[in-house]
């Protein structure tokens, strides 16, 4: 599954994959202050398809550009209505989204952003399982990676931001090289904050923990998962923990939007629970797609329908 579709929303229209470029002194790619957004549409089941959480994915890109400094030239309406646009100018029917604010070019070079103008495109793309379909089932081998997740007043950690993603690149490189899926950061403290672009959660005795929106991505999945394992009637706790915490929990998992729900099998050579994807965790996976494809009606409003 390629990247390349037909089209490219770029700076307030559709142009062709091909004319979606950008200068080189584009103060992003010099800098790394952009912003943006990863979003999943699906396949419904009365046979469209539906953006799952569109409304807050757009609502982070603004809230990450304002915590950056910039100001995205368009409301988060006219955002909404081009996402759905670029998926129904590309016939994606199922996929990623990737709307990205940046700082271009043409006035000032140097660190400082100076008058710029801030750019925005959107892209999508098929992408089927993040980290595999086999680990959907199976479950990923983790690794507690050498590199610290970012301190709250060294980076902006609520802002998806560019620059952000180097501490991320480096983890996940350092981790694939040792022969492991993903990385699992810690926080400064040294408290399991998440993966390289995934929050984490563990199960002990049917109680599920995930780490608070301390260091953390406030990541839309997240959310999603604990509010359906609530409604589940499961007991969700906030709280830090730390990776020895993980060793010996019953379950773990990664929950994103890239990432979906899939289940950690092992982190530093330890085998975490049963070495599978465990009940509980089995248990969100499957609620959550039903929820995503549009299967549970308590949660309709978290899709945004649309029809090629
Ligand atoms: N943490 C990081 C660092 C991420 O990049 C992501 C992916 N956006 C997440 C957590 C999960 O966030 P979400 O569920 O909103 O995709």
């Amino acid at each position: 599954m390629g990247i390349q579709t037909d089209l490219i929303w770029f700076d307030g229209k559709l142009v062709p994959w091909n004319e979606a470029q950008v200068h080189v002194m584009t103060h992003t790619l010099h800098y790394g202050v952009g912003v943006f957004e990863g979003i999943r549409a699906y396949k419904t089941v009365n046979g469209g398809s539906a953006v799952f959480r569109l409304k807050e994915h757009v609502d982070r890109l603004f809230g990450s550009a304002k915590i950056v400094g910039m100001t995205i030239p368009y409301s988060q309406d006219e955002i909404v209505t081009a996402i759905l646009d670029t998926l129904k100018a590309n016939k994606l029917a199922e996929g990623y989204i990737r709307p990205l604010a940046f700082i271009g070019t043409g006035q000032a070079m140097g660190v400082h952003p100076g008058k710029n103008p801030i750019q925005v495109a959107i892209a999508v793309w098929p992408w089927g399982a993040y980290l595999g379909a086999e680990a959907l089932e199976k479950g990923i081998r983790i690794c507690t990676s050498s590199y610290t997740r970012h301190h709250v007043n060294v980076m902006m950690t609520k802002a998806k931001a560019c620059g952000n993603y180097v501490n991320s690149v480096l983890a996940k490189t350092e981790a694939i090289a040792d022969g492991y899926d993903e990385a699992l950061l810690l926080d400064p403290t040294g408290f399991v904050s998440e993966g390289s672009g995934e929050n984490v959660f563990i199960v002990k005795k049917g109680i599920i923990k995930t780490p608070p929106l301390t260091s953390i991505l406030a990541g839309i999945t997240r959310d999603s998962l604990i509010a359906v394992a609530r409604d589940l009637g499961y007991e969700v706790v906030e709280q830090l923990f730390t990776r020895d915490e993980v060793y010996v929990s019953d379950e773990a998992f990664f929950s994103g939007t890239a990432a979906e729900i899939t289940p950690i099998r092992e982190l530093d050579r330890r085998v975490v629970g049963a070495g599978k994807a465990g009940p509980v965790t089995k248990r969100l996976q499957t609620e959550f797609f039903k929820v995503v494809k549009g299967e549970n009606p308590k949660y309709a409003a978290w899709l945004d329908g649309y029809s090629l």
